[in-house]
């Protein structure tokens, strides 16, 4: 994981909630969903992030079929490929007949103005 220095782009804090890493500009955790304090007074215009990434799918298992077991694991690389993160979000079984749907979303957000760009 690369920390990035406080008030610039891609700055992390922990989620109070959950205790997830969150970005320091998030207003909303996305783990959790909890609205979170807005440390910073300058910010007036909320704007409302865009997904340009979404995915879905959805798994069921056939009634005559045994029990299968699931993992999902998300991974995030940069341009030259190389694996910037990768994590596990859940394991578990799916029984005869039963469901599971497994959503994807990448959120962005202009990275908050102020901080000297430390990116490129
Ligand atoms: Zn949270």
């Amino acid at each position: 994981m690369s920390h990035a220095p406080q008030g610039s782009a891609g700055a992390t804090r922990t989620c109070p909630h959950c205790r997830e890493t969150i970005l320091e500009s998030a207003s909303v955790c996305p783990a959790c969903r909890h609205k979170l304090r807005f440390a910073e007074p300058t910010s007036t215009a909320t704007t409302s992030a865009s997904t340009p990434l979404r995915v879905e799918g959805s798994f069921r298992n056939p009634v005559d079929n045994g029990a299968w077991e699931y993992s999902m694991v998300l991974t995030i690389r940069n341009e030259r490929g190389e694996e910037v993160a990768r994590k596990l979000v859940g394991v578990g079984a799916m029984r005869p007949d039963e469901q599971r749907t497994f959503t994807l979303s990448v959120e962005m957000n202009p990275a908050p103005t102020g901080g000297k760009r430390t990116w490129h």
